[in-house]
């Protein structure tokens, strides 16, 4: 009687403890994937809920999963589908005994996985479900998740103080083979109702899915690359490959276990060079552990308007001032630059989300529910815990939100962009205008215009925001906001 492992944002063999687990019963083992549609549907401010730059990444993942499952004997079974109808049918079909798999935290992903075990419990199948998308298992948290500390510092205080990483499973090198059964093809992205991304030669990375390619880039990034010993200086960086590990896409859908990279890290550390930048890796690995453990502790909070602190402030739902944001048309270079990269290549620098963030949050302020929306749609690397967490973040209305506090454009554009060159990478109308006059174009006198080859309000916008009278005009509103628990 066979045992099916459901995947689900664990598409990889390494460090896969279901698989793991299943291939210790020693019975057939049926592997799954379900492309469910709800997936491909509308978000509440009507963007497609996966766009086509994460899909073609997800549909290179599993069929990099595919590929790796039948060179060891085994298969993927691929259906389009709900899993709750899906799974039900594989298993009265093939008397399958129990049904394995990773748990999620979010809302919808449990939505999915309570109707799938609601449907095998009545069909007297066994469910056992697994943790496995962070670096700590919670059972080696210091506290119950109900007791996790409210700021970040503190739980990372606590768990590098008291906890420990549990090691990565091995990747199995033989499978038993599927049982009969049509495996099914992959759809196509025009299967899911999207269009083919043309590939932008401006992207910081050609994004290839799968398990292979992450570890390719893990490998890339801290050995070949021999980058991880300088992370810590290069990571706020906006052009090129090698700023910062490029590794959220791979981690989000789990082609890559954070304990995987962990490990890596360890053995550099061991081989080469253990200094502040291999451990800033490891902290950053332990902001997206926090980010899942608080969604798991609050529910479905991370996605009220009022956030996970509870504040309600009186946010605007202004389309034409949200269509200038995501089309990159605000008139503020480095928004705009930033926007157009999300655009055309499905990333962003951590800098750049930060910075467009808090723009459309303190400068324009527009509901922050539209902009992790629009992130959600397009990013690669969409993860709901670290997006709708990092924007609670950034629009003050976090677990730990610390009063008003936004990010000064003008400013981190010189402090990170000194040279225009990243601007100019993405905003090729900006080309020919100096450095220094480059972050601020609005100040450009019409001879200066007519010598760099622009016209303002023609060839790039004006500002749609006075910067400094927008922040004042925010904050005014967020301190009237009402705290509702
Ligand atoms: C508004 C906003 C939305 C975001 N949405 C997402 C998202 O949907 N998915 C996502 O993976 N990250 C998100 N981030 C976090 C961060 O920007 C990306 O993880 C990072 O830019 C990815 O690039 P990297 O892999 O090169 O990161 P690196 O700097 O190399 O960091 C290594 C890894 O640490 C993790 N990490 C780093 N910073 C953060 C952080 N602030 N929060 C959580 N995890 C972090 C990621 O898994 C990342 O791959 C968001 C940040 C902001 C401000």
């Amino acid at each position: 009687m066979p045992t099916l492992v459901w995947f689900r944002n664990d598409l990889r063999l390494h460090d896969h403890q279901p698989l793991d687990e299943a291939l210790r019963v020693g019975q057939p083992i049926l592997p799954l994937y379900c492309f469910d549609p709800r997936q491909f549907g509308q978000t509440n401010f009507g963007f497609p809920k996966t766009g086509a730059y994460r899909a073609q990444f997800l549909l290179e993942s599993v069929a990099d999963l595919r590929r790796s499952l039948r060179a060891r004997g085994s298969d993927l079974v691929v259906r389009v589908g709900q899993p709750e109808a899906i799974i039900p049918d594989l298993v009265k079909a093939h008397k399958v005994e129990a049904v394995y798999w990773h748990e999620e935290v979010t809302t919808e992903e449990r939505r999915v996985e309570q109707a799938v075990e609601a449907k095998l419990a009545t069909m007297g199948c066994k469910a056992t479900v697994y943790w496995g998308s962070t670096l700590y298992h919670p059972d080696n948290l210091p506290f119950g998740i109900d007791r996790l500390p409210e700021v970040f510092t503190q739980f990372r205080k606590q768990v590098e103080q008291r906890s420990t990483v549990d090691r990565a499973l091995p990747t199995p090198a033989q499978l038993p083979p599927l049982p009969t059964v049509d495996p099914g093809t992959l759809p196509t992205l025009t299967d899911l109702g999207l269009a083919i991304p043309s590939p932008d030669s401006r992207a910081v990375l050609a994004f290839a899915g799968g398990e292979t390619a992450g570890l390719a880039r893990l490998k890339h990034y801290v050995w070949e690359a021999d980058c991880l010993k300088t992370y810590k200086q290069t990571r706020n960086g906006m052009v090129g490959a090698d700023y910062s590990s490029k590794l959220s896409a791979w981690l989000a859908l789990g082609c890559l276990s954070p304990r995987q990279v962990y490990e890596t890290v360890q053995t550099y550390e061991a081989e080469r060079i253990r200094n502040d930048s291999t451990y800033w890796l490891i902290f950053e690995l332990l902001w997206r552990d926090y980010f899942r453990f608080i969604c798991d502790k609050h529910g479905d909070r991370v996605f009220y308007p009022s956030g996970l602190r509870g504040l309600l402030i009186d946010w605007q739902q202004d389309w034409a001032r949200f269509d200038a944001w995501r089309n990159g048309a605000t008139g503020f270079p480095l928004v705009d630059a930033n926007m157009r990269e999300l655009a055309h290549s499905g990333f962003m620098s951590n800098r750049g989300r930060q910075n467009v963030a808090s723009f459309l949050t303190k400068n324009l302020g527009i509901d922050w529910r539209m902009g992790a929306e629009w992130f959600e749609s397009l990013l690669i690397d969409y993860d709901p815990c670290s997006n709708y967490g990092n924007w609670n973040y950034t629009a003050g209305v976090g677990n730990d939100a610390r009063g008003f506090r936004y990010f000064n454009i003008p400013k981190q554009s010189k402090d990170y962009d000194p040279n225009g060159l990243y601007v100019k990478h993405w905003l090729p109308e900006l080309r020919e205008i100096p450095a220094a006059k480059v972050h601020a174009p609005w100040k450009l006198q019409p001879v200066e215009q007519k010598r760099f080859g622009i016209t303002i309000g023609v060839d790039y916008p004006h500002p749609i925001v006075d910067l400094q009278k927008s922040v004042a005009a925010n904050e005014k509103i967020y301190q009237a906001a009402r705290e509702i628990r």
